[in-house]
């Protein structure tokens, strides 16, 4: 189910942020979720629950740019990317909203070390790599 803060009170949106901040610690420039994952994998989860919509897991960085930006992530072929290639990470600043494509072309960046650039569309473009 795509996630859609904007069901949520202002209220409830300052509640889950804070937990999620409560629940992770600074590790060099990332924030680093330190409560293991409710769904496991690589990517932590967190429950929350939406007025009408019941309660769901859904993926704390998700949670993170959605909740901050009172945005629902329902544009297609788009996902949340890790600029620090470090999916335990909920810093916003480390976020990105993005096409797959330029969350795919980021693995080569990681495998040779440093940011190739290039990461973008011909509308927009999206920012360098943090590595
Ligand atoms: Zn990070
Ligand atoms: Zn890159």
């Amino acid at each position: 189910m795509s996630l859609d803060p904007t069901q949520l009170t202002a209220f409830n949106r300052t509640y889950y942020l804070q937990k999620i901040e409560d629940s992770s610690n600074p590790q060099g420039a990332c924030r680093v979720w330190n409560r293991g994952g409710e769904g496991g994998g690589s990517y932590p989860r967190m429950r929350i629950t939406i007025p009408g919509r019941g309660s769901h897991q859904y993926r704390i960085h998700q949670l993170v740019y959605a909740l901050n930006n009172n945005k629902k992530l329902d544009t297609p072929y788009f996902e949340i990317s890790h600029l620090c290639h470090n999916t335990q990470c909920v810093n916003l600043e480390h976020l990105s909203y993005e096409p797959h494509v330029t969350n795919m072309q980021r693995v080569n960046c990681v495998s040779t070390g440093h940011c190739l650039g290039g990461h973008g569309t011909q509308t927009e473009q999206y920012r360098a790599c943090i590595l």
